[in-house]
C-alpha cells in the first residue's frame, strides 16, 4: 500500500483518487479552495444555484464507463435528464435554429435552412460516429506515452483527417453560414479554432447530435458530489483549505508536500492542478517544460462569466442558448491571433432553471453568461461591466424583452479569478487546446521525466479539455502509477 498525495480536487483528481484507492492505496486529496470541484465549483446566492464552470453534460457513455469501473452506474449518484431542445442558436433578432434531441429532428431543421443538407448531414454524422468509436472508445484511453499508440489499422485509414481541419471538411459539404456555425460549434470545447482543429475531431459532432445534451439534476456539481461520495466510500480522504506551496524532492524522488508550512510525507505525488503551476512548486532543475515552452502553446480560451439572478422568467431562450449573431471569425482572431478584448463577442447563455426548479426560487431565473476571451488579457472591473452592458443590450434586442431591470444580483468571474482561484496559466478556462501538434503524445506528460514518483493529470495533459477527458485523464494516470508501483 502506497501513500499517495493528490494536489487539487477537480474532476481529474477525483477520478484518479477513486482508481488509486480501489487499487489499495492510501489516498489523500489536498485542495487549496474552501470547496472541491475545481473549475466545476458551485456558487449559491439568495436561493439561486450556479455551476461556475461546465454546464454541458456530453458523452454520457464516458461517465457510465467511469462508474462501471467501480460496479456503479451514474444514477446511483445523480439523476440525468436528456434536454429537448438540446440548445438554441441565435443569428439575429427572431432568427434562430433549435437543435432538438434526435438526428431525425435535426435533419428536418437543417433541410429548412438549406435544401439537400440533411443528406449531407447524415453522411457527415456517419463519419463522426466512426471517429467517435475509434477515438472515445479506444484512442483517448491510451496514456500518450508513445506516438505508436496512435498507429492502428483504423487510424491509418483516417490519416487524411488528421491533416485536414473541421472547418475545411464542414465547408466542403455545407454552404449555409448558419449550418456551418452550428457544425463548427462542438469543437470549440476542444479549445482551438475549427480551422486549427483536425477533421478527425468530428467525433464531437457525434457527441452533440448523436448522443445529445444532458442535465444532471441540481447541476453539474451533483456529478462532483457523486464522485466525492464514491471516492470517500473507497477510502479517499479529502481535505480543503490546503494550499500546496512546494513539492519536496530528495535524491530525485518526490517525497512530500509543503502545505501551509507543514511537511506532509507521501510515497507518490499526483498533481491535478494546472501543469504550469505544478512545475512552479518544484525547484527549477526539476521542471520539464520552460516558460518558453508554455508561451508557445495554444491555450484554450479564458472566459468572462456572469452569474445572474433574475426577478422574472426569461422568455425566448432555452436551457442552453448561443448568440452567434456576430462574425465568429473576427472574434476568434481576437482570441487566438492578436489577443485583445473582442469588439463584438459571440456569447453563450445558460438558464438551468428552465429545466431544473431546484436552481432558482419560483418565478425567477438563474442565468449564466459566458464570453470566450484570450487568456492573459488585462482584467479590470470597468471592462467586465462594459461587456455586461454590451451583451445584455444585445440579449434584450435579440430575444425581444427587457431583462436588465430585473437583475437581482450579478457576480462576475474572469481571468484574474481563474489565476487566483485555480493557479491557472494566464487565466485559461479549460486548459491546453487539442490542435494537431497538441494531441496525445505531443501533450505534457502524465509522468515526470525528471522526478521519480511525480505524476500529473487534468486538462493540460492527455487527452485534453472537458469533463469527460478529465475523467479519462484520471484513469490513465492511475494506470501509470499502478504500473510504476508494480516495477
Ligand atoms: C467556464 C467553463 C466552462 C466549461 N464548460 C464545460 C462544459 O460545458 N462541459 C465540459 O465537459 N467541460 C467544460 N469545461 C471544462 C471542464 O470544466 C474542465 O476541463 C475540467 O473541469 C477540468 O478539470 P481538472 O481536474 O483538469 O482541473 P481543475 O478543475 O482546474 O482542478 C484543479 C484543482 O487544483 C486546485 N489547485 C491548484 N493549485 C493548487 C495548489 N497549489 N494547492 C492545492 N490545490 C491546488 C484548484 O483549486 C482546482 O481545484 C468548462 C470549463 C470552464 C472554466
Amino acid at each position: 500500500m502506497k501513500k499517495i498525495a493528490i494536489i487539487g480536487s477537480g474532476f481529474s483528481s477525483l477520478a484518479a483518487s477513486c482508481y488509486l484507492a480501489q487499487a489499495g492505496n492510501n489516498v489523500t486529496i489536498y485542495e487549496k479552495n474552501q470547496t472541491i470541484g475545481g473549475r466545476a465549483r458551485q456558487f449559491k446566492k439568495d436561493g439561486f444555484t450556479f455551476d461556475m464552470g461546465p454546464t454541458w453534460y456530453w458523452m454520457p457513455d464516458v461517465f457510465e464507463r467511469f462508474f462501471k469501473d467501480f460496479g456503479k452506474v451514474p444514477s446511483d449518484f445523480y439523476e440525468l435528464e436528456k434536454l429537448n431542445p438540446a440548445y438554441r442558436v441565435y443569428f439575429g433578432t427572431d432568427d434562430y435554429i433549435t437543435i432538438e434531441d434526435t438526428l431525425e429532428k435535426i435533419c428536418t431543421a437543417f433541410e429548412k435552412e438549406e435544401a439537400g443538407s440533411s443528406v449531407k448531414l447524415r453522411k457527415f454524422m456517419a463519419q463522426a460516429l466512426d471517429n467517435y468509436n475509434i477515438a472515445i472508445k479506444d484512442l483517448v484511453y491510451r496514456p500518450g506515452v508513445s506516438p505508436l499508440e496512435l498507429v492502428t489499422v483504423t487510424t491509418m485509414k483516417k490519416i487524411g483527417q488528421f491533416f485536414s481541419t473541421i472547418s475545411k471538411d464542414v465547408r466542403r459539404e455545407f454552404t449555409n453560414p448558419k449550418l456551418i456555425s452550428i457544425l463548427e460549434f462542438p469543437v470549440l470545447f476542444l479549445g482551438a479554432k475549427p480551422s486549427n482543429t483536425p477533421a478527425f475531431y468530428s467525433f464531437m459532432n457525434y457527441a452533440d447530435f448523436g448522443l445529445g445534451t444532458f442535465h444532471p439534476k441540481k447541476g453539474m456539481y451533483s456529478v462532483i458530489e457523486g464522485m466525492k461520495n464514491l471516492a470517500e466510500k473507497l477510502g479517499v480522504k479529502i481535505m480543503t483549505n490546503q494550499n500546496v506551496e512546494k513539492i519536496n524532492i530528495e535524491n530525485g524522488k518526490a517525497n512530500a508536500l509543503i502545505i501551509n508550512g507543514e511537511k506532509i510525507e507521501a510515497d507518490i505525488i499526483l498533481s491535478g492542478a494546472d501543469y504550469h503551476h505544478t512545475e512552479t512548486l518544484l525547484d527549477k532543475k526539476f521542471r520539464q517544460y520552460s516558460e518558453n515552452y508554455w508561451e508557445k502553446k495554444t491555450f484554450a480560451p479564458s472566459s468572462l462569466l456572469f452569474y445572474v439572478g433574475f426577478d422574472k422568467k426569461i422568455e425566448n431562450v432555452d436551457h442552453h442558448t448561443l448568440f452567434f449573431d456576430v462574425d465568429f471569425e473576427k472574434h476568434s482572431q481576437e482570441i487566438y491571433d492578436s489577443p485583445q478584448w473582442p469588439n463584438d463577442p459571440l456569447f453563450y447563455a445558460s438558464f438551468p432553471s428552465k429545466t431544473d426548479k431546484s436552481v432558482s426560487p419560483e418565478g425567477k431565473e438563474a442565468g449564466i453568461f459566458l464570453i470566450p476571451l484570450a487568456p492573459g488579457l488585462d482584467d479590470i472591473p470597468e471592462i467586465r461591466e462594459e461587456y455586461f452592458e454590451k451583451i445584455i443590450e444585445r440579449f434584450e434586442k435579440i430575444t425581444n424583452q427587457e431583462v436588465k431591470k430585473y437583475v437581482i444580483f450579478k457576480e462576475s468571474f474572469c481571468i484574474n479569478d481563474f489565476m487566483s482561484d485555480y493557479n491557472s496559466y494566464k487565466g485559461n478556462a479549460y486548459g491546453l487546446a487539442n490542435t494537431l501538434m497538441q494531441t496525445a503524445f505531443l501533450r505534457p506528460k502524465l509522468k515526470s521525466g525528471k522526478v521519480k514518483n511525480l505524476f500529473f493529470t487534468g486538462q493540460l495533459t492527455v487527452p485534453g479539455p472537458g469533463v469527460p477527458p478529465a475523467l479519462i485523464s484520471g484513469k490513465l494516470v492511475a494506470g501509470l502509477i499502478e504500473k510504476d508501483n508494480k516495477n
